[in-house]
């Protein structure tokens, strides 16, 4: 499969495959209540031509394959350290990236990082359940953090990261690629803006066909739980900043086979509804058995889309207006991870708030703490 082109509608592909075909943005976008008030990159900080350096912890399959090259075409940014338990991969990475082999830490001598003054931001890239102590580690030593999602296994987790980060006096940014892509803002401002009506209903499924039965994805100490919290959380976001609101009501209901041996430990499927306050609900399904990429809101004389959703490349917003064909318009594809890294990169340097905080993050693992609850109990949940 052509990794630039856009995935198939629902259909079933493996995780490289699906996540390899996306893509892209400018734009220095909002938290995900905030997304749907600005114009694309209307409020960007200004430039500087400082690159901050970023060490990056855990060179799996994101890190090689998606942050290292994007990191190489920012402004503001660029590699200068790395952090793995395999010194060979390190020193390969490192000569293809042009970093410094002084510079290869392990997770034993992580912490003396704080001594390199090359580093200024450190990007976590590990299982979900290891970002936590990683963040604290690196904030601890005077270092700023991006992190990716899911940010934490708990709630707590994600305070105490937003803590040390407060208290070393350094910025904390969630990998939420997507609030840095054209598309995603484009449709969030069309739904704000009412350009098909009023928003009533929206649908939004994330999910991938998963492979390896031994990968930490499956094992719920290291991943947190299953297709919600690596994918799910698409979903999630999708209904948080298309409806521009905070949910005040979740019920959910998970699935999974217990022959199969991807399925011991984690959810399969994980569907939910939230019901915001304008009245506004969302119905979300995600799964680790089968491909789902589309956001849709449902308005009163019409609807916007995403579709492909999530891709790395090719994520395509489609408006349908009343009594006029759909349309979609022609927007920018360009590298959601170099987007999302200079966009940290910017607010730091210049002394601003990151779009994407701890806080957002932390704002997710709560909802999906109360999408397991329902599922759990059976029950509708508050928030
Ligand atoms: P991966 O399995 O490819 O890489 C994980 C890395 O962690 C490997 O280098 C591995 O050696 C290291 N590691 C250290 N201790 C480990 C342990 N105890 N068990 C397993 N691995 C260990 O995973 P990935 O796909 O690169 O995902 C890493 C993080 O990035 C996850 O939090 C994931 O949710 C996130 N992610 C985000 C996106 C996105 O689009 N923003 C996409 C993929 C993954």
């Amino acid at each position: 499969m052509n990794p630039l082109s856009p995935p198939a509608r629902a259909s079933s592909v493996s995780r490289r495959n699906f996540i390899a075909q996306s893509a892209a943005a400018l734009a220095a976008a909002g938290t995900v209540a905030q997304l749907g008030a600005r114009s694309l990159g209307a409020d960007a900080p200004p430039a500087s031509d400082r690159k901050l350096g970023y060490a990056f912890v855990g060179l799996g399959s994101l890190c090689m394959n998606q942050l290292l090259p994007g990191i190489v075409q920012c402004k503001h940014a660029r590699p200068v350290a790395l952090v793995s338990g395999h010194p060979d991969k390190a020193k390969q990475q490192a000569e293809k990236y042009g970093i410094n082999p002084k510079n290869i830490y392990n997770y034993q001598n992580f912490d003396s990082i704080k001594d390199n003054r090359e580093v200024d931001v450190v990007y976590v890239v590990l299982p979900n359940s290891m970002h936590a102590e990683y963040t604290i580690r690196a904030a601890r030593a005077g270092k700023h953090v991006q992190c990716e999602k899911p940010m934490a296994v708990s709630v707590a987790e994600c305070q105490q990261m937003i803590d040390a980060c407060k208290d070393a006096g350094r910025k904390l940014a969630i990998g939420y690629r997507l609030h840095y892509e054209a598309n995603t803002l484009a449709c969030i401002k069309a739904v704000k803006d009412q350009e098909a009506g009023k928003l009533q209903l929206i649908e939004a499924g994330a999910g991938f066909s998963i492979g390896d039965p031994s990968q930490w994805r499956l094992k719920k100490a290291l991943s947190g739980g299953g297709c919600l919290m690596d994918i799910g959380i698409y979903a999630l976001q999708a209904a948080r900043y298309l409806s521009g609101e905070e949910p005040i009501e979740v019920v959910a209901q998970t699935f999974a086979d217990r022959d199969d041996p991807r399925f011991k430990e984690v959810e399969q499927h994980c569907n939910f509804q939230l019901r915001f306050p304008s009245g506004v609900l969302a119905s979300c399904v995600s799964s680790y058995a089968t491909g789902l990429n589309r956001f849709v809101a449902h308005t009163t004389k019409g609807s916007a889309s995403l579709d492909p959703a999530l891709s790395y490349r090719g994520v395509k917003f489609r408006i349908q207006r009343p009594g006029q064909p759909e349309e979609s318009p022609n927007l920018p594809d360009i590298d959601q991870f170099a987007a999302e890294i200079d966009a940290f990169a910017q607010c730091i340097l210049t002394n601003t708030p990151s779009q994407t905080p701890g806080e957002e993050g932390l704002r997710d693992v709560r909802i999906m703490q109360a999408i397991y609850q329902s599922a759990e109990s059976g029950k509708t949940i508050k928030l």
